[in-house]
């Protein structure tokens, strides 16, 4: 190793979300078939549609100005973001009715490089100078812990309940209660609202345990699928400014391409974002597009409802099967564990088959995580593990 290098550094690996690399998977190789059903990263099957594109290139063309630095304070992407969050304020999926809110204005929102780089923001803001610890609920997304280890924060980890995985607020609390001798107290908790990899919106339990975290600790309630789960904390924010929403363009949005993520939070909050980020993060086509996305929000959201049904018929048919659990989902992916025990060797061989068939999915947290694809790519799914299993 370097010896300039910091040394907790060394036994950390890159993330590479694609295993096999992303051309691999494009484009075929000979050892791989040449269409490859990309279902691994939860991105929606849809690309931008042809006018919208047309419209960015349009844009790029006679707007934009490739020798000047982006809007570097997103004041046109802000204020479009807050009007969108004021009206998709819903309260929950049972209730129908759509609410909103009209508090949320460009001074709530901080706008990122993708999501991703909300939560290492987040994190130099409470964490950092061994002034915290976080708290995470395992299986969950891993970026949390994985950002936080670059930052030599410490990672606390809870389990779930094996079942309906709804955290163990037992083991949260008591992790709250009593730090680790030398380490920091926890400063965040991170939850993702519904759970990625496996499909869960918070329960009523979660949100109350959420509402009587103390001032001081820092709530982030990840809602990068609400545009499938319509549930969504907002209504309650200006209760807690100790919570903090984060969203994401890469997904129902369909702009994975162009990284855009935002932050709802307490004004203070949301300054204290942009002052800890970088300059000009966010180049001016990738903001553009965003502004597109939701000035024509209900031609990209109409795709949702036909996934949501394509996404409970996979479940069903999936539910047949013998031999794995699948568990419901509130967001476009499902979320599947063999039964055998111990199962990661066949684990392994099903996900290496899937592969070599065409179908990529995600392994992880001892299971495989699908996302929701086209008609068609579902139809594969479904058709190879029917095969398979
Ligand atoms: C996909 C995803 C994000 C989005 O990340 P970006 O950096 O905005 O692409 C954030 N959180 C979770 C839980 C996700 O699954």
């Amino acid at each position: 190793m370097l010896p300039f290098l910091r040394s907790d550094l060394a036994q950390l690996v890159s993330y590479t979300p694609h295993p096999g690399g992303a051309d691999a998977a494009a484009h075929g190789s000979p050892t791989q078939p040449a269409q490859v059903d990309r279902l691994d990263t939860n991105e929606s099957p849809y690309d931008l549609p042809e006018d919208l594109k047309q419209k960015l290139a349009w844009a790029y063309q006679h707007e934009l100005e490739a020798n000047r630095y982006p809007d570097g304070g997103h004041a046109a992407l802000k204020g479009a973001i807050a009007q969108y969050a004021n009206q998709s304020a819903y309260q929950s999926a049972q209730s129908s009715a759509q609410s909103s809110v009209s508090w949320v204005t460009s001074a709530h929102i901080s706008v990122s490089n993708g999501s991703d780089e909300l939560i290492r923001s987040l994190l130099i803001a409470t964490c950092l100078r061994a002034e915290g610890s976080v708290l995470v609920a395992d299986p969950t997304f891993s970026m949390y812990g994985i950002t936080a280890n670059t930052l030599g924060v410490p990672v606390v980890r809870v389990g779930r309940n094996a079942q309906t995985f709804e955290t163990d607020l037992a083991a949260a609390s008591h992790a709250i209660a009593t730090p680790a001798a030398g380490q920091p107290a926890i400063r965040i908790v991170f939850t993702v609202h519904p759970n990625s990899p496996t499909g869960n919106a918070l329960t009523d339990a979660e949100l109350d345990w959420l509402r009587s975290l103390p001032p001081h600790i820092l709530v982030v309630i990840d809602e990068a699928y609400f545009e499938f789960s319509q549930q969504t904390v907002l209504a309650e924010l200006p209760q807690h400014p100790n919570w903090v929403i984060l969203r994401t363009f890469s997904k129902a949005f369909r702009l994975a391409s162009h990284r855009v993520g935002y932050a709802i939070a307490h004004p203070e909050l949301a300054a204290t974002l942009e002052k800890i980020r970088l300059p000009y993060n966010l180049p001016s086509l990738s903001q553009r597009a965003a502004e597109l996305a939701l000035a024509h929000q209900d031609a990209l959201l109409a795709a949702i409802p036909m996934l949501l049904s394509e996404r409970d018929r996979l479940f069903q048919a999936l539910a047949e099967l013998p031999g794995i659990t699948v568990w419901p989902s509130a967001a476009n992916f499902l979320f599947l564990r063999l039964q055998n025990d111990p199962a990661e060797e066949q684990l392994e061989t099903l996900f290496q088959s899937l592969k070599s068939a065409g179908t990529l999915v995600r392994k992880t947290c001892g299971g495989l995580r699908i996302t929701i694809g086209t008609p068609a790519e579902n139809q594969r799914t479904l058709n190879r593990l029917r095969d398979r299993l």
